[in-house]
């Protein structure tokens, strides 16, 4: 077997964790591969994803700006890719490209994994972006009863809520402005996830302490810095609080496995992840 690649499409990439992650599970597996970054500029696109076609390409990432602009440059999506509208992950089957979006079904995998259990109960989802779209998504195939969704532009709480509500229809979506979150709400919610950029930027979204109880499962989808506000107000207000680490890893793993078809080594993704904060 010849050497094979794999590469994160995006502008920028340089700050990306996906190189540490996937050479480090390369290695690990003892694997003739490897895992580059490379900066694509929006004319430079469609060349890039033509490369992909090669035999000795596993597949790729995708990430800002091009998450919606690769979809057109696909032979097939899956189905969550079709219902949120975007992927992050391209695997090359025989030169056939299939988009798939492992955002969603990491964030799904990671939950379960770790005993956070939606099913049948109610969720609160603050923010109306890709990563929003991806939690809303998970939180639905984990059997949410509902899921209202709070941001700051209203407009886009309404677009996620017409465009995934179709397609998930065992769960009732409704959306709000990111204000109402700082009132008290009628009652605590088992879930909440803030999917706003806020927590990247070191800030966070007002959250009403009436919204958490010792019951509550506070998600910060951003994992830098690993502690951020949302998640200190939460577990002053009694709830347990989680980081974006989980999601990262388990979208990273997804997407390893369809390229390969070998389970990702967790334990290596975790010490490569280790070593890089030790040494950035
Ligand atoms: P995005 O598509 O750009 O969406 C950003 C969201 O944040 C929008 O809802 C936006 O509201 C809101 N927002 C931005 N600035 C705000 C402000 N000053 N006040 C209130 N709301 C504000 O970004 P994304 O890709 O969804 O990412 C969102 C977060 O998820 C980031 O922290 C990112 O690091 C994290 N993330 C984590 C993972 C993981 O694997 N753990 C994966 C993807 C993303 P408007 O609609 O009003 O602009």
């Amino acid at each position: 077997m010849s050497h094979r690649w794999a590469c994160l499409i995006g502008q920028p990439v340089a700050h990306s964790l996906s190189p540490t992650l996937h050479n480090a599970a390369f290695a690990a597996l003892g694997m003739d591969a490897h895992y580059e970054a490379r900066d694509v500029s929006a004319e430079d696109l469609v060349d890039a994803v033509a490369a992909l076609r090669q035999f000795d390409c596993l597949g790729a990432n995708v990430t800002a700006p091009h998450k919606q602009a690769v979809l057109a440059l696909m032979d097939d999506l899956s189905d969550e890719v079709v219902a949120l509208g975007a992927l992050n992950t391209i695997v090359n089957q025989s030169g056939r490209l299939i988009g798939a979006n492992t955002d969603a079904r990491g964030l799904a995998r990671w939950m379960r994994q770790i005993g956070i259990d939606p099913a049948g109960r109610p969720a609160l989802v603050l923010g109306a972006g890709g990563a929003a779209r991806a939690t809303v998504w998970a939180l639905a195939d984990l059997g949410a009863s509902s899921v209202r969704v709070l941001n700051r532009t209203l407009e886009h709480a309404q677009s996620l809520v017409e465009a995934l509500g179709p397609s998930l229809s065992m769960t009732t979506l409704s959306y709000g402005s990111l204000a109402e979150a700082a009132e008290r709400p009628a009652a605590p919610w088992p879930i909440v996830v803030n999917a706003t950029s806020l927590g990247h930027h070191g800030l966070a979204p007002v959250v009403h302490p009436g919204c958490y109880s010792p019951a509550c499962v506070a998600i910060e989808l951003a994992y830098n810095p690993p502690e951020t506000g949302f998640m200190v107000a939460a577990r002053r207000a009694g709830a347990r609080a989680e980081n974006g680490l989980g999601m990262l890893l388990h979208q990273a793993a997804l997407a390893f496995e369809r390229w390969t078809g070998q389970a990702a080594p967790m334990d290596a993704y975790a010490a490569a992840l280790t070593e890089r904060v030790a040494h950035p």
